[in-house]
């Protein structure tokens, strides 16, 4: 909401910091005061974007008439109008509006369901109020919050920066260009262009690396990005490639039947039929047989799909995803916080003379760290372990809060491990802060592999002594380090050996090690020297290793063993150390002992050392990657696509969004996950389980069998209705099925019975099967048999009690309704048969969709009316049947399904024991 006097029309890049401050009424350092920003939450609003409104309803249902067929339905109606056939024109026009309102219906629920998931992952961002930073939902921010950005953050509103630290911004989604422009808090001239305004963040944009923080000048539809929202209102596209694909496909086939029809009316003509009559059956013919509502039910049951996903925690954000995740055959899951609980206790503290044990789990600070005899470890004799626990705890970013039993971690929770254990020595947060004031950092990335942090140092020195601590991977400290510091404090020559074996041992286990290091060092000169990687040095002095447990989810297990069973290979692909991932994926059944060596288990460094002509094959082969780093997932996922496979990645940080983007599932962590990496996923878990993909592919294949199955119904149908009237004028017959009683079954059974195949539940043993080749096409030569085989039985059945009745001395009209109710019945009894492609009708369940049997009864009530309702038979030409033609109509349709069990069953025993063929590393591991 905004008004005339909207901070958002002030071109606050103009303004300095304080000037921005004053016309903001906020404080600098303080932020607003909760009051405040109540007061202006109710001026001006939560801080969304208006619902998109779309296209108007006009345009929506004008939109419904936007396709071939139903021009040429539009043009039957003109001119069986001007024939002066008026109920036959009302039929098709009745048709034409009906069918309006359902495609208005259907697309309005496909794009609801969308919709309500947007509202599930939500955008939390960090604000100061009254002093204190804390996160909330972005929809709180008012004008004049002072917000804080981190890399991996989407800018929550517009803001005018008043700090930047290397900060960068991906602004692609607001100006198009795809570099990320850097950031600064400098006054610029007022008449400059949005994508040239440095001194502010947009909404919608994202951080991609550095910190900083502004103060929000505009929120919601006051935002530049709510005013490219409000003018170009975007609405979901619904489209898919299955969608397209058989949009394609229905229009090629529209074209062909349009010819069809034109040759029946040519053969009718040249036959000396009524040319009314004649035309109206090849109108008939073409909409009997056009499958127009394929594209529309594909897309119902996608969303359907959608629905059920996100029940799962599995929230899709891309609907081709639904569809792409029934064939996924490779799942590259990260370690920490996927595979196992993301829930750090540091169990064993290593120095070079000692080794402690912890106890107590959790973050609660409860707990003691014991020397070898059992005894709470002395830190005033123990220099090493002391200054281990002090670089943990102050070359550290996190926070603990809670109290009594409910404490948790603000943060990263191996730093959290690491303050938890600090604090169980007696070395609390606000003591290492008071004897370690910070006054430089180097952050943690994951290429980087380490933290380092430079302080004042009150410990043991002068006033002016100062110190650098470093905490970070085994190997990327010790890279840097040449001593080693001994329980009396003092320095002797590193022992790498034996720092190597000591980690190893301790990550055999399963446990997450880092190591801690420390060195003396010179004030800085001012404010601004710099503290870099150069500065470093590589002479720090190593104090010891901390080891953390962490452990497997408790779902991560069956996830895993569920997927292999389904053909789909997981690999593990992580930042963590060799040893522990291997333990780790030992833990969690990914390895199970068979796979040895060095072939199931890469680390970054061999993959860079594999010559290009086998990187494929050595990844497709190993299960574990450790050490990677984020671009050389993108290498993994383009190496395992080569060969063939349909791939789900995870990730999290910044930089795994180019990885998530290019697989065919890139899968975000929605607790742990930056917004970057959510922004360029298919799907976000919510829970960041493991279990939650496994589940996501199991739904996905559920959707694509339903899909199978409408096809599987609905084509038979078309192509009887097509050939029922084709036979007829071809052969010179009167019609079995009058063209207004086509439209009929074609309008009612498509919505009462095909739909509700929707709805069906996943089949039992849906994950015990291999993975579908993506290659397949979606109709195999075994249905595309039942498909014809369906339609015969369609044709001859209605065809036969047609011919049966006028025999037997049946009127026209009563002989044509009961032909129509036939292929009703017919349709009806297949329905049943289609719930399973490979089951027969009676072992799925007779209520095991209760939608089946309300579409049934709905239809046999629709029946029931156009046969016995006077005004319907008026309208239909239909006319009331005996009770002893429905035992025949019924008898038709049982002898039909008698049919089809039997191919079925014949197919099962030829084929049901052949699998799938599956690509070639999902079977073998
Ligand atoms: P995954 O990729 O499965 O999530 P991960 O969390 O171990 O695993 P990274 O976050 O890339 O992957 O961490 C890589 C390594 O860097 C870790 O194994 C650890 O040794 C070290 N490390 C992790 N977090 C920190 C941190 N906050 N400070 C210093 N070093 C860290």
């Amino acid at each position: 909401m905004t008004t005339s006097t909207s901070p958002s029309r002030t071109a606050h890049h103009g303004l300095a910091v304080h000037e921005v401050v004053l016309v903001l009424g906020t404080d600098l350092h303080r932020g607003l005061t909760e009051q405040e920003a109540a007061r202006r939450r109710a001026t001006f609003g939560p801080n969304t974007l208006p619902a998109p409104r779309g296209t108007g309803l006009l345009m929506r249902v004008l939109r419904q008439f936007h396709h071939p067929l139903i021009y040429v339905l539009l043009a039957a109606g003109a001119i069986t109008a001007a024939l002066a056939e008026y109920i036959d024109s009302a039929v098709i026009l009745g048709v034409v509006v009906i069918n309006a309102i359902i495609g208005l219906i259907q697309e309005s629920r496909a794009e609801a369901a969308l919709e309500s998931l947007r509202s599930m992952v939500r955008t939390e961002t960090t604000v100061v109020r009254d002093g204190r930073e804390r996160t909330m939902p972005s929809e709180e921010l008012v004008p004049g919050d002072l917000v804080v950005l981190e890399a991996g953050d989407k800018v929550p509103a517009d803001l005018r920066l008043v700090r930047a630290v290397e900060l960068r911004v991906d602004e692609s989604a607001l100006t198009g260009e795809s570099e990320p422009v850097t950031k600064d808090e400098v006054v610029l001239p007022t008449a400059l262009p949005v994508a040239d305004r440095c001194n502010m963040a947009y909404s919608g944009t994202l951080t991609t690396t550095g910190s900083g923080a502004g103060i929000v000048v505009a929120t919601g539809a006051g935002t530049e990005l709510g005013e490219i929202h409000r003018l170009v209102g975007a609405a979901e596209t619904l489209a898919t490639p299955l969608t397209r694909k058989l949009a394609d496909f229905s229009r090629i086939l529209t074209v062909g039947i349009l010819a069809l029809a034109a040759v029946t009316f040519a053969i009718g003509l040249v036959r000396g039929h009524d040319a009314v009559e004649t035309f109206t059956a090849a109108v008939a013919l073409a909409v009997g047989a056009i499958p127009e509502g394929l594209p529309a039910a594909v897309t119902i049951t996608l969303a359907i799909g959608v629905t059920r996903m996100a029940r799962r925690r599995a929230v899709i954000r891309r609907l081709p995803a639904v569809e792409t995740l029934g064939g996924t055959t490779v799942i590259c899951s990260d370690k920490t916080g996927t595979l196992t609980e993301n829930q750090m206790t540091v169990r064993t503290v290593w120095t070079p003379e000692g080794r402690f044990d912890v106890t107590g789990t959790g973050y609660a600070p409860v707990g003691e760290v014991r020397d070898r005899h059992g005894a709470p470890a002395a830190l005033d004799d123990e220099h090493a372990l002391r200054w281990s626990l002090l670089a943990g705890a102050a070359c550290n970013d996190a926070a603990l809060s809670g109290e009594d039993e409910r404490w948790a971690v603000v943060g990263d929770p191996t730093e959290g491990a690491m303050l938890v254990v600090a604090a169980k020595a007696g070395l609390g947060a606000e003591t290492v802060k008071e004897l370690l004031p910070r006054r430089a950092t180097i952050p943690f990335s994951s290429e980087r592999g380490y933290m380092a942090t430079l302080h004042r140092d009150t410990v043991a020195g002068p006033p002016t002594a100062h110190r650098v601590l470093v905490k970070g991977a085994v190997e990327r400290v010790l890279d840097r380090c040449d001593g080693q510091m001994h329980a009396d404090g003092t320095v002797q020559p590193l022992d790498r050996v034996a720092v190597h074996r000591a980690a190893d041992d301790l990550a055999g286990h399963g446990l997450r090690v880092l190591a801690t290091a420390v060195r003396p060092a010179s004030a800085p000169t001012g404010p601004d020297q710099e503290f870099t990687e150069d500065s470093l040095g590589n002479d720090l002095i190593l104090t010891g290793l901390q080891a953390m447990l962490d452990p497997p989810r408790a779902a991560a297990t069956a996830a895993v063993a569920a997927c292999r069973t389904a053909g789909i290979a997981v690999k593990m692909i992580t930042g963590d150390h060799a040893t522990t991932a291997t333990a780790i994926a030992r833990q969690v059944g990914l390895l199970d002992g068979h796979e040895r060596g060095r072939a199931a288990v890469l680390t970054g460094t061999d993959l860079a050392a594999l010559p290009d002509e086998e990187f494929p094959d050595a990844v497709d082969r190993a299960s574990v990657f450790a050490r990677v780093s984020p671009e050389q997932k993108l290498r993994l996922v383009e190496a395992l696509q080569a060969r063939g496979h349909v791939v789900a990645m995870t990730g999290d940080g910044v930089n795994d969004a180019p990885a998530l983007r290019q697989a065919g599932i890139g899968v975000a962590m929605g607790e742990g996950g930056t917004e970057v990496a959510k922004d360029a996923a298919d799907m976000v878990l919510t829970d960041d389980d493991f279990a939650t993909i496994e589940a996501a592919v199991e739904e996905g294949r559920g959707v694509f069998d339903n899909l199978t199955k409408f096809i599987t119904w609905t084509l038979p149908t078309n192509i009887g209705e097509g050939l029922v009237i084709l036979a007829a004028i071809v052969a010179g017959a009167a019609l079995p099925i009058l063209p207004t009683q086509i439209l009929w079954i074609n309008m009612t059974t498509a919505v009462a019975l095909g739909l509700m195949l929707a709805f069906e539940p996943k089949e039992a043993g849906i994950m015990t099967r291999p993975p579908r080749d993506p290659r397949r096409p979606l109709l195999t030569r075994a249905l595309v048999v039942r498909i014809l085989l369906v339609s015969t039985l369609l044709v001859a059945g209605s065809w036969w009690l047609f011919a049966w009745e006028l025999a037997h001395g049946a009127t026209l009209a009563e002989a044509r309704t009961a032909a129509m109710n036939v292929f009703v019945a017919v349709e009806a009894f297949y329905l049943f048969s289609c719930r399973s492609l490979t089951r027969s009708a009676w072992r799925i369940g007779f209520f095991s969709n209760r939608w089946i049997l309300v579409g049934v009864t709905v239809q046999a009530l629709g029946q029931a009316a156009i046969t016995y309702l006077p005004a319907m038979n008026t309208i239909f030409d239909t006319a009331p049947l005996g009770g002893d033609v429905w035992l025949r109509i019924l008898l038709v349709a049982a002898a039909a399904s008698l049919v089809v069990a039997v191919d079925k069953r014949l197919r099962r025993g030829r084929e049901g024991t052949r699998p799938e063929r599956a690509p070639r590393a999902a079977s073998r591991t």
